[in-house]
């Protein structure tokens, strides 16, 4: 253990996350001896989220430790969800003795947990023997870090955790690895198709993924945007990567970007299922430009006219070094049409955001919110929630890069308390965590290690009483509750009375809004239950169009 906390330390893991028992109690109280903080939870899949979010805002890996079985299992969601993500991340699990496992001789939470990780993540390694931890330790952080980073598995069996070394013999174990994050430069003749194309462009756009967020290379994009002119869209965590009321943000405009460009450029974004089918149709005509670390993801589901395979930094030098070799060609109208078109529709969101209504809607309640966040541009903001995750991402503009954490590319519910903890941690900085009150369920516990560790982060739970809304009906033959309906009078505020931490209850926009505003200048833990109507909010949000089929009445 002593090993394993050396080997961490030494590679620059200040901070774990994580839930202790057997085998790894010990684990938690040597890293703690060797100056990493201890962040405990009481749910491992927050943990796992506390890491992810730590990778996020910070690129390098996130590291959080479970316990065998199904704390390992519990945890290993969110490093499944790491991966997807593309987050750095590395759950290390304590694990049975090898031998009784193999034999399946039904050992003390004996499960085979390397071969359950593997299909989910990144990388997984198991280690047997502590002279074996250092490698290991780097091995895991390589996989985290380079090329597309991604969760990783570190399986440190009993035996291995419990052995006993001579310190002299240890010591000549660590070493200092060598660029553990190589730069990946793209090809030169990659370099110049993209720009001939985004050159000749008439209407030409700047898709912003939050691999660009991830990657931070908001200097080399501003520089980009604002020596070609090239009107730019932020996928959902990349907002803030360049500020969102930007003069050439099109943020109000998706569908035209998507319908009438001729060249998009994507930058750390895939054209995964959140730019296809509901969420709006490309231009049949149009091109794309791809820069990308993952060669494997080029045409996956278009084809790409000019992939730029590299790191972002090493990508953007590279465009940026030659740009002065390009004329561009944009058709002069596009963007004044894209700004005039983002004018009406801003108007139209901001009288929207203006009405106050009572009971609160989650529009009336997100004016609220609007006025304070955005005067506190620098606290970091968590959102989760069907129609509270929609409407909260349309209403609250971001300025900073990393300073919005989401569901992201799986859409999850379930990640709110972990990843308002790892941010709060891994930065220093206040957050805020938006949250709908079935959302907020999954992870609601994690209120307590907020409050445990005296975080500056506020809980708002946007109550409409169910997921979705609170007014499902039954249509069949029950008395039970329908399955969205929770509970519109439940009080959330009062986790706050049972954990220590300022607590509101809110019913209108006004008292909304002072309550945020004080409680995110207490810089303390802080829950605020903001009611709203039980029939504000929609089935599924804006992803209703997933839903396989309508309800049809089949009692008989
Ligand atoms: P979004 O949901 O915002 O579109 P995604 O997570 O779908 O973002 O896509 C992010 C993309 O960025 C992934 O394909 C990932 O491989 C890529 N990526 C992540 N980090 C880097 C980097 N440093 N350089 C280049 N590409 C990166
Ligand atoms: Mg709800």
């Amino acid at each position: 253990m002593y090993i394993l906390a050396h080997a961490l330390r030494r590679i620059g893991i200040d901070t774990m996350y994580g839930l202790v028992g057997i085998p790894v109690t010990e684990m938690a109280y040597i890293a703690q001896g060797t100056g990493m903080r201890f962040i405990s939870f009481r749910h491992e899949q927050q943990a796992g989220m506390a890491a992810a979010a730590h990778g996020f805002v910070t690129g390098k890996p996130g590291v959080f430790l479970t316990v065998s079985s199904l704390g390992f299992m519990n945890g290993l969601t969110s490093t499944a969800n790491a991966t997807v993500n593309c987050y750095p991340v590395i759950q290390i699990s304590g694990s049975s003795v090898r031998e009784p496992i193999d034999l399946e001789q039904g050992t003390y939470e004996g499960l085979d947990q390397l071969n359950v990780a593997k299909p989910v993540v990144k990388a997984a390694y198991r280690v047997n023997k502590a002279e074996d931890i250092p490698t290991a330790v780097v091995r895991a952080y390589r996989a985290a870090i380079s090329g597309r980073p991604g969760g990783v598995y570190l399986d440190v069996t009993t035996p291995a955790l419990a052995q006993i070394m001579d310190r002299a013999e240890a010591e000549k174990l660590f070493f200092d690895p060598v660029d553990v994050q190589p730069a990946i430069v793209p090809a030169p003749e990659a370099v110049d198709r993209a720009l001939q194309l985004l050159s000749q462009a008439k209407k030409p756009a700047i898709l912003i993924g939050k691999g660009a967020a991830q990657a931070q290379v908001e200097d080399l994009l501003k520089q980009l945007v604002e020596k070609t002119g090239v009107p730019f869209y932020p996928m959902s965590m990349a907002k803030g990567v360049l500020p969102d009321n930007h003069p050439l943000s099109a943020l109000s405009v998706r569908s035209t970007i998507m319908e009438d460009a001729d060249v998009v450029m994507l930058v750390g974004a895939r054209l995964n299922w959140l730019l296809s089918r509901g969420h709006g149709k490309w231009n049949p005509d149009g091109k794309f430009i791809q820069l990308e670390i993952d060669p494997v993801e080029i045409d996956c589901n278009r084809p790409i006219a000019a992939p730029v395979v590299g790191d972002l930094r090493s990508s953007l030098e590279a465009m940026l070094a030659k740009i002065d070799n390009y004329k561009f060609q944009m058709d002069p109208a596009w963007v004044p049409g894209i700004q005039a078109e983002s004018a009406v529709k801003n108007e139209k969101f901001k009288a929207r955001l203006a009405v106050k209504t009572v009971p609160m809607t989650h529009w009336s309640a997100l004016g609220a919110a609007k006025a304070v966040l955005e005067a506190n541009p620098d606290v970091i903001l968590v959102n989760e929630g069907a129609n509270t995750l929609d409407d909260t991402r349309d209403s609250i503009d971001m300025f900073l890069p990393r300073h919005r954490i989401d569901c992201a590319t799986w859409a999850i519910m379930g990640m709110g308390m972990g990843s308002a903890i790892g941010a709060a941690v891994a930065t220093g900085k206040s957050v805020v965590a938006i949250e709908g009150d079935s959302a907020f369920g999954f992870s609601g516990m994690d209120f307590s290690t907020i409050c445990r560790f005296k975080l500056p982060v506020t809980v708002c739970v946007f109550n409409n009483g169910g997921i979705y809304n609170g007014i499902g009906k039954t249509l069949y033959n029950t008395t039970d509750p329908a399955p969205t309906t929770l509970d519109i009078n439940a009080r959330y505020d009062k986790f706050g009375e049972a954990f220590g931490a300022k607590s509101y209850y809110v019913t209108t926009p006004d008292e909304f809004q002072a309550a945020l505003a004080e409680a995110v200048a207490s810089k303390a833990p802080a829950i605020i239950d903001v009611q709203l109507a039980a029939d504000a909010g929609k089935e599924s949000g804006h992803i209703g169009y997933l839903n396989p089929t309508p309800l049809i009445d089949i009692t008989v």
